[in-house]
């Protein structure tokens, strides 16, 4: 999740202010920025400025903005996505400014200017932030995509047009991949040859946050002679939202679903969320047989758009089998890579957007220490310097003598809980005895037999009596082998009663505990 402080002179914007869904906590909750140490500084942003439409840049502002009640600039889409977001909790929505790409504002002593960029949601924005004499170029997530569906391609010449800046504050997601991205309008194109052939019914699911996608999928339909109707709200938000701004004019209309019925096989197509495995989204009812006024049957074909998100992947094994034992026909991007495409740049695309703007220096954000160091690598192979690659909390300083971590503030996370921030509670149980606190997180990537722990433990014992961090690893190892979980949350509840007898045995007193669990890409395993 996304939210970037900038600071000249004592005066401060805020960058995105984005969630992330706590895979592995019961539930799923919401995990937000915690702003404890920026209240500590005594930082209030003059501005919160937005880069595009997606969650992880904009989910948690209907959270953590009434603390500041500061003007919100965002591109129509997002701003509409945020609107919408505002009402649903009662919040006033005048302090949303839409800004178009291309334009510029001014906030205290920083200059602004919206660049538009390819992404998979339109409207998205690279940020040039000019304050004094420096020069950033946050570039919030993008992709060079040479035919989008929705919007233009970018313009190499605005971006040749601010070269050089002082530093680049860069997308890492897909660094560690060699080459170019797919564009959107191949997907378009699998998409269509992959519904063409088929008979039955169809159900195509994909992250409702990608627009491209979802308006691909619509036109392939129409193509193909299917009507279309939407499953999950938050698809039909978004494609409400998306209609409203104008966008998706050659949306076909859509079908309500317990209209279906009526309709031949042949001329069905449904856009589905839930390709993440999540048991309460449409897919998982709909294998599960638990829709009111749909049957998957023999004959029916359901069409994976969309990557499995590290953690994620048993979730979606187990929903793919029910899926099969419903008779249905399953197509995905294992099979066929073309039917979905990132919305991050691979490393040619890196390299080019580099030379185009010629940074001096780089900050490698979003995405994992993997990422951030195969971006880093990229950039010294173009003499950029990145001296860093940074984690949530850095205080980072740049002046003449280059970036430098000033000071690194340890977060604890805070999440969604009955409609209010709460910090993620310690310790189940009984918290009264214990003494202290201590922090652990582990990576682990889904196998073949179960999960395995990827890297060292990020561990924080400051605040209670050293540990012996390899045994502890142990410990941590040995529970893993045997755990049977499908989901992250299944596996902190296998582990966590294991770590406690540990630290019971190990510790003069039991700390207060807060453990979490990443997921990485199981290919992190085969790198490893
Ligand atoms: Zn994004
Ligand atoms: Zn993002």
């Amino acid at each position: 999740m996304n939210l970037t402080l900038y600071g000249h002179r004592d005066r401060w914007i805020a960058v995105d202010c984005g969630m992330m869904i706590r895979q592995d906590l019961p539930g799923a909750p919401l995990q937000v920025p915690d702003l404890t140490p920026i209240d500590t500084l005594g930082i209030a942003p003059e501005a919160l400025v937005i880069t595009h439409g997606h969650e992880d840049h904009i989910g948690a502002a209907a959270w953590l903005w009434p603390q500041w009640g500061c003007p919100i600039h965002a591109t129509p889409l997002a701003a509409g996505l945020l609107h919408s977001k505002f009402a649903e909790r009662g919040l006033r929505t005048d302090a949303i400014h839409v800004i178009e790409p291309g334009e510029a504002i001014e906030v205290g002593y920083f200059a602004l200017r919206y660049l538009p960029l390819t992404h998979s949601i339109p409207e998205s924005c690279a940020l040039l932030i000019q304050a004094g004499e420096r020069r950033i170029l946050h570039t919030g997530d993008w992709k060079l995509d040479p035919a989008p569906l929705l919007g233009a391609p970018i313009d190499p010449d605005t971006y040749r047009a601010i070269a050089p800046v002082d530093l680049v504050v860069g997308d890492s997601t897909c660094a560690p991949e060699p080459g170019h991205s797919r564009s959107e309008s191949e997907v378009a194109l699998a998409l269509e040859s992959a519904i063409a052939p088929l008979t039955g019914r169809v159900v195509v699911s994909c992250f409702a946050s990608n627009l491209d996608r979802v308006l691909a999928i619509a036109r392939a339909a129409d193509r193909c002679g299917r009507r279309i109707s939407l499953m999950g709200r938050s698809m039909e938000r978004m494609v409400r939202i998306a209609q409203g701004l104008g966008y998706l004019e050659d949306f076909p209309p859509l079908v309500p679903v317990r209209d279906l019925g009526y309709l031949p096989a042949e001329e069905v197509l449904v856009i589905a969320t839930g390709s993440q495995g999540e048991p309460r989204a449409a897919l998982s009812r709909l294998a599960a047989g638990r829709h009111p006024h749909f049957e998957l049957m023999t004959g029916d074909s359901v069409i994976f758009s969309a990557r499995a998100i590290p953690g994620n992947e048993r979730l979606i094994e187990r929903l793919k089998h029910a899926l099969r034992l419903t008779g249905v026909t399953l197509l995905d991007d294992i099979q066929r890579p073309g039917l979905h495409a990132s919305g991050h740049p691979y490393q040619d695309e890196l390299r080019t957007f580099y030379e185009w703007v010629s940074p001096h220096r780089l900050l490698p954000v979003h995405g994992e220490a993997r990422h951030q160091k195969a971006h880093q690598a990229i950039a010294r192979e173009m003499s950029i310097e990145a001296p860093l690659t940074p984690r949530n909390g850095d205080l980072i300083r740049l002046d003449d003598q280059g970036l430098q971590l000033e000071r690194h503030y340890r977060l604890t996370p805070h999440i969604i809980d009955q409609d209010k921030i709460a910090p993620v509670v310690g310790a189940e149980g009984d918290s009264s005895t214990r003494h202290g606190q201590l922090f652990l997180a582990i990576s682990v990537a889904a196998t073949e037999q179960g999960w395995t722990r990827i890297g060292r433990l990020m561990l924080d014992d400051s605040h209670t009596s050293p540990l012996d961090e390899a045994s502890l690893a142990d410990r941590l190892d040995e529970c893993l082998e045997t755990a049977q979980g499908d989901s992250l949350a299944d596996l902190r509840a296998i582990l966590y009663p294991d770590l406690m007898a540990w630290l019971a045995d190990h510790l003069h007193r039991v700390p207060d505990v807060h453990f979490q669990i990443f997921a990485v890409e199981t290919q992190a395993v085969m790198e490893k």
